[in-house]
């Protein structure tokens, strides 16, 4: 069970300064099992999710992505817009992904999606020095986890100036078109970059696809949307024990981090 953010969070006293982050007054011994930050500059790994994570929700890249998902859902299906979303939204639920719900209900190419949905523009994501300061700085190696494609994330990653800053891109394709947030596109993260879950942290937006991070020993921080109110469905559902920290601001956190090293 998440704690309610009124509760008392523990991280505010080893963090000052970041927001209430953390976990669970409720359960005590859920801390037990939980890196506190003084120990997160140990990470080996940091896995990283891309859009509306590395950069704010409220740029509004993600909004064109998904609005041109609806688009090509309706050329792909031959029918209006409204019917089309309805159908995307079906896909998103059922399948994790729209691409996945192409692919499995309509025999979709994932690559003439991906191309058609990441004509977008990406002035919409500005440069974050502090992002590429605060990465440099870190402890560990990082990787970038994404349901979008390389070419997508390296096309964020420059606009941020951050693309040296990771060791890899694990996408969708890699994943052999499993998305998060089905476990086996973890083990197969976990494979492929011989990532050690106990020593690695992953950092998303949506929350629920930090649950197959947690149960494989993980520790997660899930960032919540610059937005107001933040999405269903980034939100962790009820039970959620799997969101070990929480923050609105990714690179206060991190800077923290990096203070306790
Ligand atoms: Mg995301």
């Amino acid at each position: 069970m998440r704690c309610d953010r009124k509760a008392t969070a523990v991280n505010e006293v080893l963090v000052p300064g970041v927001a209430a982050q953390t976990k669970n007054s409720e359960n005590p011994g859920f801390l037990d099992e939980m890196k506190p930050i003084t120990e997160l500059n140990e990470t080996e790994t940091w896995i990283f999710d891309l859009d509306n994570t590395l950069y704010p929700a409220s740029s509004g890249l993600m909004a064109e992505v998904s609005s041109r998902m609806t688009l090509f859902v309706a050329e792909t299906l031959g029918v209006a817009s409204d019917t089309a979303l309805v159908e995307q939204k079906r896909m998103f639920r059922e399948h994790g992904t729209t691409l996945r719900g192409l692919m499995n209900d309509h025999e979709v190419d994932p690559d003439e999606f991906m191309a058609f949905v990441h004509t977008v523009d990406y002035t919409r994501v500005d440069r974050s020095p502090r992002l590429a300061t605060v990465l440099s700085n870190l402890p560990g190696r990082k990787i970038v986890y994404t349901n979008a494609s390389v070419a997508h994330a390296e096309s964020v990653l420059d606009r941020l100036g951050v693309r040296d800053a990771f060791a890899g891109i694990f996408d969708v394709a890699a994943a052999d078109y499993i998305p998060k947030p089905h476990p086996p596109s973890y083990a197969i993260l976990a494979t492929e970059h011989g990532v050690d879950p106990v020593h690695s942290v992953m950092v998303e937006d949506i929350a629920p696809n930090l649950a197959p991070a947690a149960e494989m020993g993980m520790t997660t921080l899930w960032v919540r949307h610059d937005s107001e109110p933040n999405p269903y469905w980034a939100t962790p559902d009820g039970e959620a024990d799997y969101v070990h920290h929480e923050t609105d601001d990714l690179l206060a956190w991190l800077e923290n981090v990096v203070k306790q090293a």
